[in-house]
Order: structure tokens, then sequence, then C-alpha cells
């Protein structure tokens, strides 16, 4: 049963500009495949990998339509309560956004799904695809990302790898460092170096948090091992002003309404 708002913000966002949100799973609690140790949404109430319908391209366009006669965005940006790409139906809201809303398309996910053919193939037709990867083996996968028990560290990476030789959009990978990880910049470079983004964006978590967010000194120290890469940090990148907003109460669960 959808019980929460679609469409949100625009959020002023530090990688995208004024985003303005949907999200294609809108439940109360979060379902995703993933439940990290520092998710600013609390913990996962469903874990999983199984791909089904959460909101119909009709809401979608009908929630875009009325928002965007009210608000000055940068961009149309799929993040929510949970995992974007468990939304089946993801390829077809990527186009009913783009067609209403005249903006680029950019989809938040963490990667993990992205060894599949089909999630490949929907996430191909965003103009924008921020993935994620925090760790470089199983055993830190486990402790910070604790995914649902049919991943794997090698699965993820391969999944990357395929999704970034196929895609001709602009593809960032986001590594969130917290004090679990920041050991291991080095290893974690090294990966993200073999996948190749067109950025990197090197983030710690700012919003409220289990966990505590490293300084600014400790997250420019880990930032030397991905010298040589296109960078973006979190503590120096500017954010742009935004005026109007809608789906407030969402903004406020997303806590996004810094
Ligand atoms: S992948 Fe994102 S939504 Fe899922 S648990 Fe991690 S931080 Fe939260």
């Amino acid at each position: 049963m959808l019980v929460v708002a679609i469409v949100y913000g625009p959020v002023s966002s530090w990688r995208l500009g004024r985003s303005l949100g949907v999200d294609p799973i809108c439940q109360r609690g979060k379902i995703c495949s993933f439940d990290c140790i520092y998710c600013s949404l609390g913990p996962t109430t469903a874990k999983s990998v199984e791909r089904r319908i959460f909101v119909t391209e009709d809401q979608v366009a009908r929630a875009l339509r009325r928002a965007i006669k009210r608000v000055n965005a940068d961009v149309v940006t799929f993040s929510g309560t949970g995992e974007p790409t468990l939304a089946q139906n993801l390829g077809a809201l990527i186009e009913t956004a783009r067609e209403i809303s005249g903006l680029p398309v950019a989809v938040l996910t963490n990667s993990s799904l992205k060894s599949r053919k089909d999630v490949r193939e929907d996430l191909v037709k965003a103009d924008v695809v921020k993935g994620k990867l925090d760790v470089f083996n199983d055993q830190l996968l486990r402790m910070i990302n604790r995914p649902h028990q049919s991943l794997s560290f090698q699965k993820i990476v391969e999944g990357l790898k395929k999704f970034r030789a196929g895609f001709r959009g602009k593809f960032q990978l986001e590594v969130m460092f917290v004090p679990e990880n920041m050991g291991f910049s080095r290893e974690i470079a090294e990966i993200v170096r073999s996948v190749g983004p067109d950025e990197v964006q090197i983030n710690t978590p700012l919003r409220p948090s289990p966990t505590r967010p490293l300084t600014p000194q400790e997250l420019e120290r880990v930032q030397k091992d991905f010298e040589g890469m296109n960078l973006r940090s979190v503590y120096l990148a500017a954010k742009p002003r935004v005026g109007m907003t809608v789906g407030k109460g969402k903004m406020r669960r997303l806590k996004r309404s810094d």
C-alpha cells in the first residue's frame, strides 16, 4: 500500500545540484538489499533482492506533473525509502520522469543488483547513475553494508564493471567512509580504479546516522589514495540554494531537509 509521498524536494545536493526526488519504493519502512551500518533511514525493515512494482508509471507521472509546476530543479533523482533498482518498472519510470519534467534523470543505487541484466537495462536509460562501493572484500562488505545473503563482493564488482562498459551517461561512484573502513582506503581505491567511473565521490555520513562521520582531516587523508581520479569530496563541494519545495514530510523522513 502506498503510504508516503512519491515526489519530494528539490533537495540541495552536493553531487547533483537542485535535485527533485522520486521515491520508486515508497514504503513507511525501508526495503533494501543492504542494511548499512551508517544508514540514516534506520534499520532495513525488509532485506530483499526481489524486484517488484511498488509505484506505477501513472502515479509517478501525476505526482511529477503537480510538483514540476511549483518548483525549480536541475535534475530528477530516483532515491528514497530503499534501493531504487528493486523497482521492477524502474526503466519505464525513468522514461516517464524525463518526458514529464524535461530534465535529466539520475538514479542513486547501492550497486548490489548491477550483475543482473534486467537491472542494467533499466539503469542505462538514466542520464546519471551514482553507484556505491565502500569495501574491498566480502568480510568488510558483511561488516559495513550487511547485504542480503545472496550477494557477494565479487558479484557486485563484476556487475559494476559490466555496467560501466555499457553505460553512455555519467557514472559516479561513491565511497562512504566511516571509522570501520577508513584504514582500507588504499585497497578500496584500487578496486574503484579498476571499475573506472567518470567521477569518484568521497563521502562520510553528515546526515544524522548511527555512525560518526570522519573529520575533514581524516577524509583528506583517505582521499590521497584516490589521487589521479576525478574526485568530489563532501566537505569541499558547494551546495546550491533551493527555493520552494514539495513533500516536506518525506524530506524529513529521508533526513534531506538540510
Ligand atoms: S544502501 Fe542506502 S538505503 Fe540501503 S541500507 Fe545502505 S544506505 Fe541505507
